[in-house]
C-alpha cells in the first residue's frame, strides 16, 4: 500500500486528485452529523438569497432551501449512486467478460453478440429508454447507468482474459485437476483484477456525470430529494437572475469528476507493471551523458576502442555502478570476448558504446569511445544514428523478441538496408536474398516470405545476423547471441561468426558467459566482474593460464568431455550488488586468497606480461 502511494505520488496531479476526492468523500460521510439545516425545508420568504448574506452560507434556491445543505446531501447521494453504478457495471461486466474470454467459442459468441446489441444504441439514449421503461427515480437511473456501462467492462476484460487463457500456467492448473471455477478464481481473476480496478477508476467519473444527466432531465432523483444533477436542473430557470444556484452544484460536479479522472490516470500508471520499474517517462533516443569531456587527440588508426567507460543507473537515491572504468579494444578481423557472470555489466558496456542504454535511469559519467578518431559518447545524434546498424551493428540474445512478429523476414531485412542505403526495390530484394544466403539459410527465396514464428530458433538468429550484416558493418557487437540456442545450432552460429571475421575482416565483440564459446571463437578476452575488467589478454593464454582467481574459478566451472568424472566446481556466493561496492577487490569475499590489502585499497589493472593485464594483488604469474 505504501509502495502504491509512493508510485502514485510521482504523478503530482493524481495525488492532488486523491486528496480532493478523500476530502469530498469524508465530507459526504460526516454530512449527517454536521450542524446544517434540513435540505428539504422550504422557506419561500427567503428565496434566492445570495451567498454569505444570511445564515445560509451559499445562499438559498428558488424555494428558499439552504443551498449549502442541499449541496452536501446532494454530493453524498451522487457519489453513492455513481460508485454503486460503477460497482454493479464492473461486477456484471467483468463476470461476463471473464466467462466469454475463458470459455471462448460459442459462449463467447452469444455473450459478445448480446453486448454488441447493447453497444449498438447511443448510451445516453439507451439509458433514457431504460428509465422510461422502469419509471423515473434515482434507483432506476442507477440501474440504467450501470447497464449502459456493462459493455465497456465486458469488452475490456474479455480481451485480457482471452490473452491469459492460453498461457502455460492455466494449462498447468488444468492438468493439476482444478475445476474451471477454481481456475477462474485463483488464476484468471488475480490477473485481470488490476484491469478491473483501472477501468473502474476511469469510469466512476462518467457514471456520476451520467446519473447527474438523468437527474437533470428529471428522470433521476425526484423532488424534494437533492442530488447534484437535480439541483442543476432546478436551477436552470434562474440561470440568468441567480447564477450561483447553478454554479454551486456545477462546480462540485466539475471538482469531483476532475479529481476522479486525475486519480484514475495515476492509478492506471501505478498499477501498470511495465511502468512500475521505470520512471513514468519514455526513454531518450540516446543515453544521457554527464557533463564531462576527457577525450583528447583520439587515434584515427584505431577501429574501435572504449576507454575508462563508466555507466551508472541513478534510481532514487541509489547509484548502481554497472560499468566502472572499462577499457577494451576491437581489432579488424578479430573477435574480442567479454565474459562474466550474469549482472557483471557486459550488456551495459556493449549498449553504452552506441548510446543504447535506456535513460532514465542510465547515465554515462566517464570515459570515451573512439571510433576512427571520433568520440561516440559526445558525437551529435545524426552521426550516431548514421552509424547504428550501419558500420556498427548489434545481435541480441533472444532472436524472437528482436524480430517484429507481424512482418516477414524479407520486409525486415529490406528495412534494415533501406535505413542506410538509397537503393531500388529490385536491388534491395536481391540484397536481402544474398544476405540470407550469406548466413547459410537454405532456400532463401522461400524463407524470406516467412514470418519470424515460422522459423526455428537457429534460423531466427541467422536472420538477426543477416540484418546486422545488411550494411556491411565493420563491427558487430553480439550480446550472448547463442545463449538461447541448443549446442548444435550454437556451433553453427559460432562458425558463421568465425567465417565473417576471416572473410570480411569484421571486428566482433562477443559477449558470453561461457568459456567454451570463448575458446571456440575469441582471439582476445576480457573477464568482467562487478562492472570492472579483472583480466584482459589473448584468449589462449587466459584459458590455459588464468591469472586472476575469478577467471580460474570460472574456467573450473566448465565441464570437459572425455576427461573422466570429476566434481564440477562452482563459485560460492553471489556477485555483489553494484550499488554498494566498497573499496578493494569486489571478488575478495568469494576468493580463497584474500589478504587484508585486498579489502582496503583500489586495485589497479596491471600488466603481468606484454599482452595480459590482471586486477589482482596475488595473480598466478604467467610465463
Ligand atoms: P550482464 O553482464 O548480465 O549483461 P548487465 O550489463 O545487464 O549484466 O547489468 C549490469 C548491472 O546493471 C546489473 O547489476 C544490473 O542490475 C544493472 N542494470 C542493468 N540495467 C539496469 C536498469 N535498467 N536499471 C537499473 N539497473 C540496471
Ligand atoms: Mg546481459
Amino acid at each position: 500500500m505504501i509502495g502504491f502511494i509512493k508510485l502514485l505520488s510521482r504523478n503530482r496531479l493524481s495525488l492532488a486528485g486523491l486528496v480532493v476526492i478523500i476530502l469530498v468523500i469524508f465530507t459526504a460521510l460526516i454530512t449527517p452529523i454536521l450542524p446544517i439545516s434540513d435540505p428539504d425545508v422550504i422557506d419561500t420568504k427567503n428565496r434566492f438569497k445570495t451567498p454569505f448574506t444570511t445564515d445560509a452560507l451559499l445562499g438559498t434556491d428558488h424555494l428558499g432551501r439552504d443551498l449549502m445543505s442541499r449541496l452536501l446531501w446532494g454530493t453524498r447521494l451522487s457519489l453513492a449512486v455513481g460508485f454503486c453504478a460503477a460497482c454493479i457495471a464492473a461486477l456484471i461486466g467483468s463476470a461476463l467478460g471473464i466467462i466469454a474470454g475463458f470459455y471462448a467459442s460459442r459462449v463467447d459468441n452469444i455473450i459478445m453478440r448480446g453486448i454488441d446489441m447493447l453497444m449498438a444504441f447511443p448510451y445516453i439514449l439507451l439509458a433514457l429508454a431504460i428509465v422510461a421503461a422502469l419509471g423515473p427515480g434515482l434507483f432506476n437511473a442507477l440501474i440504467a447507468v450501470a447497464i449502459v456501462n456493462i459493455p465497456f467492462f465486458a469488452r475490456n476484460i474479455r480481451g485480457v482474459t482471452l490473452g491469459i487463457t492460453h498461457k502455460e500456467y492455466i494449462d498447468a492448473a488444468r492438468l493439476s485437476g482444478m475445476t474451471d471455477t477454481r481456475i477462474i478464481i485463483t488464476e484468471v481473476l488475480p490477473n485481470v483484477f488490476p484491469v478491473i480496478v483501472i477501468a473502474m477508476s476511469t469510469t466512476v467519473g462518467w457514471m456520476i456525470l451520467e446519473t447527474a444527466g438523468l437527474s437533470f432531465l428529471g428522470l433521476g432523483s425526484q423532488p424534494p430529494q437533492a442530488d447534484l444533477g437535480s439541483m442543476l436542473g432546478e436551477a436552470r430557470a434562474a440561470l440568468i437572475t441567480s447564477p450561483y444556484t447553478s454554479v454551486v452544484p456545477g462546480a462540485m460536479i466539475l471538482i469531483i469528476v476532475m479529481a476522479i479522472n486525475l486519480l484514475g490516470d495515476g492509478i492506471r500508471d501505478a498499477l501498470d507493471p511495465r511502468l512500475k520499474s521505470g520512471v513514468l517517462s519514455s526513454p531518450r533516443p540516446r543515453t544521457l551523458v554527464a557533463n564531462y569531456n576527457e577525450a583528447k587527440n583520439l587515434d584515427r588508426s584505431e577501429l574501435l576502442s572504449v576507454s575508462k567507460l563508466r555507466t551508472q543507473f541513478h534510481i532514487g537515491k541509489q547509484n548502481y555502478k554497472a560499468v566502472d572504468g572499462v577499457s577494451i579494444y576491437a581489432k579488424k578481423g578479430a573477435c574480442l570476448g567479454i565474459i562474466g557472470e550474469s549482472g557483471s555489466g557486459k550488456s551495459v558496456t556493449a549498449l553504452s558504446i552506441m548510446g543504447l542504454v535506456s535513460s532514465p535511469p542510465g547515465i554515462i559519467t566517464g570515459g570515451y569511445v573512439n571510433y576512427k578518431g571520433s568520440n561516440l559518447i559526445h558525437t551529435n545524434d545524426q552521426e550516431l544514428q548514421s552509424l547504428r546498424g550501419n558500420k556498427i551493428s548489434y545481435v541480441f540474445q533472444d532472436p524472437l523478441s528482436s524480430l517484429h512478429p507481424l512482418y516477414t523476414v524479407q520486409k525486415q531485412l529490406e528495412e534494415a538496408i533501406k535505413a542506410h542505403q538509397p537503393v531500388s526495390q529490385e536491388e534491395v530484394y536481391q540484397r536481402s536474398i544474398e544476405l540470407l544466403k550469406s548466413v547459410r539459410i537454405p532456400n532463401p527465396e522461400q524463407r524470406a516470405k516467412d514470418y519470424p514464428h515460422q522459423l526455428s530458433g537457429g534460423m531466427r538468429q541467422r536472420v538477426n545476423i543477416a540484418m546486422a550484416l545488411a550494411n556491411d558493418p565493420e563491427i558487430i557487437i553480439a550480446d550472448e547471441p547463442t545463449t538461447a540456442l541448443d549446442v548444435t545450432v550454437q556451433a553453427q552460429i559460432l562458425s558463421l561468426f568465425r567465417e565473417l571475421t576471416r572473410e570480411r575482416g569484421l571486428a566482433i565483440i562477443f559477449i558470453t558467459h561461457d568459456f567454451g564459446v570463448v575458446s571456440q571463437i575469441c582471439d582476445e578476452v576480457a573477464v568482467m566482474y562487478a562492472g570492472k575488467i579483472v583480466e584482459y589478454g589473448p584468449s589462449e593464454m587466459i584459458l590455459n593460464h588464468p591469472a586472476h582467481p575469478y577467471t580460474s574459478r570460472l574456467i573450473g566451472c566448465v565441464p570437459e568431455l572425455g576427461k573422466g568424472k570429476r566434481e564440477l566446481a562452482s563459485i560460492d556466493g553471489l556477485p555483489p550488488m553494484v550499488d554498494r561496492l566498497g573499496h578493494g577487490c569486489a571478488f575478495a569475499p568469494r576468493c580463497e586468497k584474500t589478504i587484508s590489502e585486498c579489502l582496503n585499497n583500489d586495485i589497479k589493472l596491471k600488466n603481468i606480461n606484454a599482452n595480459t593485464q590482471v586486477r589482482c594483488l596475488k595473480p598466478e604469474i604467467h610465463l
